[in-house]
């Protein structure tokens, strides 16, 4: 059987604003993310996962921020593209796993509505896709709320 996994990691600093949008979920917040996309941090870690697994390099490779197109753009087009690609090289996505690292907001209450969103997107069931977060014990940027990061795995087996 042929399995790939992929990892990513991305952060986004806090910028003005009055939400963030995580795994395409617009959640209050006293602060927005920066970036030239939506500055989806989870979204875009778990699409450098899924290029990781078929190795196909990363999400500023497919879509370079200097590229005035994707100025604000949804980050559901990168995933999107992410998966298809995947399906192309052969590869279907058995699961995905994500940390969303952050003091506030607080991610909790929302994880459900996350993941339905990530399962629209990908095209996989709720139960293979996991959406977890942990605070980082107000160390580091983090910690300071300076910003979000995110981390992903994801598994990919041959169709
Ligand atoms: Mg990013």
């Amino acid at each position: 059987m042929d399995i790939r996994l992929g990892n990513g990691f991305d952060v986004h600093r806090f910028g003005p604003g009055n939400h963030v949008t995580l795994c395409g979920v617009h959640v209050p917040h006293d602060r927005g993310l920066a970036g030239h996309s939506d500055a989806d941090v989870a979204m875009h870690a778990i699409t450098d996962a899924i290029y990781g697994a078929v190795a196909e390099g990363d999400i500023g490779q497919h879509f370079p921020p200097t590229d005035p197109q994707w100025q604000g753009a949804e980050s559901a087009t990168f995933l999107e593209h992410a998966v298809a690609l995947a399906n192309k090289r052969g590869f279907q996505i058995a699961n995905v796993d994500t940390t969303i690292i952050c003091e506030f907001p607080k991610i909790g209450p929302h994880v459900a509505t996350m993941q339905a969103r990530l399962s629209e997107i990908i095209g996989l069931a709720r139960d293979r896709i996991s959406v977890k977060a942990t605070t980082s014990e107000q160390l580091g940027f983090t910690g300071r709320g300076e910003g979000i990061a995110a981390i992903a795995t994801a598994a990919l087996v041959a169709k």
